[in-house]
């Protein structure tokens, strides 16, 4: 990788860590860890992480939370100039809200191979038939979005097998 894009890369790490930190929360919170925020320009407009199971809701999803967070700051429906990071590749659901919200780019950290719809799956946000497109950058600070997820689930799996950890799903 050139230096120059090393450069380009900075804020986008800087801004990552911040979802990352959200995403630590929904850690902690006991949701499956996703993490996002809204920047526009250095400013976060809007955060959010996974709050399904708290929320009982399926629509809970970090993204959804983030978007409709800085839709509320900015008082706007239209998030141009803005740029949407979130720890998770999004999911189609995700993605599609993504693409109503006109937001200028997104920068997504792991890849989703069950439900990425932002590039493994589909390409919602970049998808010419629809009537906005999205800038991606993705992998930003890929490992450590993925080791968290690990993590999680790898908890769950030792609560479940030792059947204190209530109920099992799936
Ligand atoms: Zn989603």
């Amino acid at each position: 990788m050139s230096s120059s894009l090393d450069a380009l890369s900075t804020p986008h790490r800087l801004a990552m860590k911040a979802a990352l930190r959200e995403a630590e929360m929904a850690f902690e919170e006991g949701e499956v860890p996703v993490g996002a925020v809204v920047m526009r320009g250095t400013q976060v407009v809007g955060r959010g992480h996974n709050m399904v199971e708290r929320l009982q809701d399926p629509t809970a999803h970090a993204e959804l939370l983030a978007l409709t967070a800085a839709c509320s700051t900015l008082g706007t429906k239209v998030l141009e100039g803005c740029t949407l990071y979130v720890t998770l590749e999004p999911c189609p659901m995700c993605a599609g809200a993504i693409v109503w919200s006109r937001i200028d780019r997104l920068v997504f950290g792991a890849f989703d191979e069950k439900a990425g719809a932002a590039s493994t799956l589909y390409n919602i946000p970049q998808d010419p038939r629809l009537n906005h497109r999205v800038e991606i950058v993705s992998g930003v600070e890929a490992e450590r979005s993925a080791d968290l997820l690990r993590a999680f689930f790898a908890r769950r799996r030792v609560e479940a097998a030792s059947g204190d950890g209530g109920p099992v799903d799936g």
